[in-house]
């Protein structure tokens, strides 16, 4: 039997084409106590959306192949999907124009990933969603 707490677990999406860090901020995320998904391209993510998955949190990167991260929530916007998930992209530093179009866009937040190691990436996370009164 699951712990009486997973019905309250948030689900979180991990996007990024770097299993490394995908290997790193699911162990940070999953002892924080969130239930864990993730895509190593936004094909596999978008996939999962469109199987009905529906996560409380997307936490994507924008650099990737193929379809990259902001082109992803661009998809998710037009098709109007998870409208209720907070989306927030992990961003490297400097690639002001990322955070433009991040902006337009209307994601919840971003986080410049060279400058943060994952246990900040998990509390500027948990910030942006209290915000978000989530
Ligand atoms: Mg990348």
């Amino acid at each position: 039997m699951p712990p009486a707490s997973s019905t309250t677990q948030k689900k979180v999406l991990l996007v990024d084409d770097d299993q490394f860090l995908l290997d790193m901020y699911t162990i940070k995320f999953s002892k924080a106590g969130y239930e864990v998904k993730t895509a190593d391209s936004t094909d596999v993510a978008l996939k999962f959306i469109h199987d009905g998955y529906t996560p409380d949190i997307i936490l994507s990167d924008i650099v990737m192949p193929d379809m990259d991260g902001l082109e992803f929530v661009a998809n998710i916007r037009t098709e109007k999907l998870v409208t209720n998930s907070i989306i927030i992209m992990l961003t490297n530093q400097g690639a002001s124009d990322d955070i433009a179009r991040a902006k337009k866009l209307n994601v919840d937040g971003y986080i410049v990933k060279a400058t943060t190691i994952p246990s900040e990436v998990l509390t500027q996370v948990e910030k942006i969603c209290a915000s978000k009164k989530m």
